[in-house]
Parts: structure tokens; C-alpha cells; sequence
């Protein structure tokens, strides 16, 4: 896709603000501007992405009215159902305000919206524009998502905890403690927003951040009920995108240059993500597991992950002496660099789907401790079905990780995953490059977008 691209339109892009989606949509714009696209980001005031990191885009700020108590609660499900209420007159006065602006040569064609921002999608229509819906979970994730649904329906739903092993009737590898379901479990208005998300859409199209070789037969089973409205499986989007960081934190690249200095697939790279915590109880186990496995280690500990501290006061007396140089720790870090790096040898993730993605496309094999969500589909999918990486099922234990860390790390078991890690990512490799699915796609798609 190097040749000059013909000018287009201007696409609004309008993301979800949680950085594992504002970073797909960002880089599906960064992805569209290469092909001659204009792009406005039309964001809320709450988590809003750095201008000053793409150049190229216009932003538009627009109202979201979330209160201080509504941001500090950490009721994804609450401040999402907000953000539909509150953002679609804002949004729909700016998008009439940006329509009757524009010049005829700077047309706005398209709005992209996050699926789980959904109110974009009446004023697209109120403005007799096309729309097309960006999907950043898997397809996996999606299909449970109105499983759950219909589960509640049949009243299966809260199932008793004798069940959570058994396999969710039509749902391949997923069990009942699988399923995406909220921190709060399934309650009435995590319902409203699947039933919201996922009830017909007028949308034209359908963008997923998702790759065949990883979803083949659930994709197809998803185009069949999408039909006729085209799906475009296209990616991991990182790898199209021109190299550009949205990260709302700002990334220590000091981390970098400590693993320059470690020898190869020697280190243990730790994140939990941009929204998961955990307690204190749970850090002094992975301290110590940690410590005790003698593996050396990158630990991401997020600026008010552990609740209760700023930032690492509560790890256990005598930890880092103990370690040392063996361990490093930062606030943030340029996390795809990291997983590219030689010396990363695993990942313990919490397996949010950027996560996954990023470190399949690297190659990369993991540990997986997925805290709610679609992190739990994710972890299912990569221990169970792809076999590159080993789910902590039970409550986070020392002795545990410390024996998880090194069949990762040493034992012939890590081996043979960063085997079959290997071979995905050659597969991944393959999607993307030209001829392949995900290239192919991409392609179809601006076709597609530029009618
Ligand atoms: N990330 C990062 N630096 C970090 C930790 C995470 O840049 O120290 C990025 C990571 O590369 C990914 C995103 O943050 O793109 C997290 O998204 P994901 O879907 O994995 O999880 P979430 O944060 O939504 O739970």
C-alpha cells in the first residue's frame, strides 16, 4: 500500500475514552490518513487523547457532563451508559456545526464509531451520513457478550458456582466462568449495554480489530448474522498504523534500555492494563512469586492500580533488595517496543484484547490472569485454544506463580509455547502482508469508504 493515495473525504472518528479503545480507533485513523483520508477525532473531555501525539488529526472536544463521583467509581458499565446519554445532542450539534463549516473539497463522508459508542449513530443518521462501527474485543468476545443475554433470557442467569466449569452451550471452548461479565457481575444495566451494542444497527459497515487465523470460524458465524452489511476483519491494527503512541500515561522508555542489557527471551514482562487493580494482598504474592522464581522481570505498576496507594509503597518490605537488578519497575511503558524487544521472553497479562493481539503479533507467550470482562475470554483463547500461554485459574498464591513463572520461563512446557507462539505470529505475518486477510480486507475497505 505504498503508492501515493488519491484524496478523500474527511472521516470522524469517534472513540470510546478507554485507552485499549482509544488506541485501535487512533490507529485505524493514523491507518486511513496514509490512504489520503482527512480525520477528525471527535472526543470526550474525560481520558481525552493527546493532540500534540498526532499532528495530523483534528480533535473536537464535546461535552460529556461525568461527574467527579461518576469517574471514581470505576462502574465501567454506569459511565459508558452515561456517555451515551450525555454525548449525543454535543455530538450531534458538532457534527451539524462541522457540516455546515465544511468546504467542498473537505466533505465529512463517514463517522467511525467505537461500537460501544453508539450514540453516534442516530446523529449520523439524523445527518444522512454513513456510519461504520469499530469493534476492539474479539469476535469471541462479542458472541458472548449476547450469550449472556439470552442466558438471562432463559434464566440461566446469576448460574450457580458448581457450573462455572461446565462449557456455555454453544459457545466452542467457553465455560460459564469464562464469560465477559462485569465487575459487578451481570447486573441490569451491563444488560441494557449489550442489548444496546449489539441490537440492530443501521451502520453500514463493520470494522473489527480481529484476524482470521485467530477467528476463522467464529468470523464466519458473525458475517453470517451481520449479512448483508460487509465485516472487515483487518487486523492487528498496530502493525498497519505508522508507529505513534496514544497513551494517556506517559511511557518510561528508560525500560528499554534496561533490557538492552538483558540476554534474550530472559525477561518477564507484567502488565495488568490501563483499568484493572489489584489489592495488597495480591501484590505481596506476585512480589513474592516473583522473587522466589528468580526470573528476571519488567513490571508495569499503573499510578493507582493498588487501591489504597500512589504507587509502590506497598510492595513488600525487603522486595526490590532481594531482586535488585534482576527487576525493574516503571509507571508505564512503550508496550508494543517491550514486546518487540529479544530479551522478553513471556507476558503476564491480564489478556485485554490489545494485549492479546500485541503479543501474539511478537510472538510472545503468557501468563494469563484475566481480571473481568472480555480479559476472560482472551485467556480462555490463548491457553486453552491457540496453547501459548498458561491461565492462573485459582486466587493469585506465591507458590503458584512462582511455579507458573518458571514452566514459562525455563521448563520445557514455555518451550513449546513460545513454539506455537512463534508459529501464530508467523501466521499473523502472513495476514498482513499483501495477498493475505486482514491486507485483502483493509483494502476492500477503502474501496468500500471511498464510494
Ligand atoms: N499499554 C501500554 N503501556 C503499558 C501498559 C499497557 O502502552 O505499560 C497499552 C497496551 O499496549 C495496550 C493498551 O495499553 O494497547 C491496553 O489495552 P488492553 O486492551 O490490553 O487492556 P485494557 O487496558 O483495555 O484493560
Amino acid at each position: 500500500m505504498e503508492e501515493q493515495p488519491p484524496r478523500h473525504g474527511r472521516v470522524v472518528l469517534v472513540p470510546c475514552p478507554f485507552q485499549g479503545h482509544l488506541n485501535p480507533m487512533l490507529q485505524l485513523g493514523a491507518i486511513l490518513h496514509s490512504q489520503g483520508f482527512s480525520i477528525t477525532v471527535v472526543h470526550t473531555k474525560f481520558n481525552s487523547p493527546n493532540p500534540s501525539c498526532h499532528h495530523e488529526f483534528t480533535f473536537q472536544p464535546i461535552q460529556d457532563c461525568l461527574s467527579p463521583d461518576e469517574i471514581s467509581s470505576g462502574n465501567l458499565v454506569a459511565i459508558l451508559l452515561a456517555l451515551n446519554c450525555n454525548c449525543k445532542t454535543p455530538f450531534q450539534e458538532c457534527m451539524t456545526w462541522m457540516t455546515q463549516q465544511q468546504k467542498p473539497d473537505d466533505r465529512v463522508t463517514c463517522i467511525i464509531y467505537d461500537e460501544l459508542m453508539y450514540f453516534a449513530e442516530a446523529a449520523a443518521n439524523h445527518l444522512k451520513l454513513s456510519s461504520l462501527i469499530l469493534c476492539t474485543t474479539s469476535v469471541a468476545t462479542a458472541q458472548s457478550r449476547v450469550a449472556i443475554r439470552q442466558l438471562k433470557e432463559e434464566g440461566c442467569i446469576p448460574w450457580p458456582d458448581s457450573m462455572s466449569q461446565d462449557r456455555v452451550p454453544n459457545l466452542h471452548s467457553l465455560r460459564f466462568k469464562d464469560l465477559p461479565v462485569s465487575i459487578f457481575g451481570v447486573p441490569d444495566n451491563f444488560l441494557d449495554l449489550i442489548s444496546q451494542t449489539y441490537n440492530a444497527r443501521t451502520s453500514s459497515a463493520v470494522i473489527w480489530n480481529t484476524i482470521d487465523c485467530l477467528e476463522q470460524s467464529s468470523l464466519e458465524q458473525q458475517q453470517r448474522r451481520y449479512r448483508p452489511i460487509p465485516i472487515f476483519p483487518i487486523g492487528p491494527l498496530h502493525k498497519f498504523a505508522p508507529v505513534s503512541s496514544s497513551s494517556l500515561l506517559n511511557e518510561d522508555t528508560s525500560c528499554i534500555t534496561w533490557l538492552d542489557k538483558q540476554p534474550c527471551n530472559s525477561v518477564l514482562y507484567i502488565s495488568l492494563g490501563s483499568l484493572a487493580s489489584i489489592d495488597e494482598t495480591e501484590v505481596a504474592e506476585m512480589a513474592w512469586g516473583l522473587a522466589n522464581s528468580w526470573q528476571r522481570f519488567l513490571w508495569v505498576v499503573r499510578p493507582g492500580s493498588i487501591p489504597g496507594s500512589e504507587w509502590t509503597e506497598s510492595l513488600p518490605e525487603g522486595f526490590r533488595e532481594i531482586v535488585g537488578g534482576r527487576g525493574c519497575i516503571v509507571r508505564w511503558a512503550p508496550q508494543k517496543e517491550v514486546l518487540a524487544h529479544p530479551a522478553v521472553g513471556g507476558f503476564w497479562s491480564h489478556c485485554g484484547w490489545n494485549s492479546t493481539l500485541e503479543s501474539i503479533s511478537e510472538g510472545v507467550p503468557m501468563i494469563c490472569t484475566p481480571c473481568f470482562g472480555d480479559q476472560r475470554v482472551n485467556a480462555r483463547y490463548a491457553s486453552y485454544v491457540w496453547g501459548i500461554g498458561l491461565q492462573l485459574e485459582n486466587k493469585l498464591e506465591r507458590k503458584e506463580i512462582e511455579m507458573a513463572i518458571r514452566r514459562l520461563m525455563v521448563d520445557s512446557e514455555g518451550e513449546e509455547m513460545r513454539h506455537k507462539a512463534q508459529n501464530l505470529k508467523e501466521k499473523v505475518e502472513i495476514c498482513i502482508k499483501e495477498g493475505g486477510s486482514s491486507y485483502n480486507n483493509l483494502k476492500m475497505l477503502l474501496e468500500f469508504m471511498s464510494f
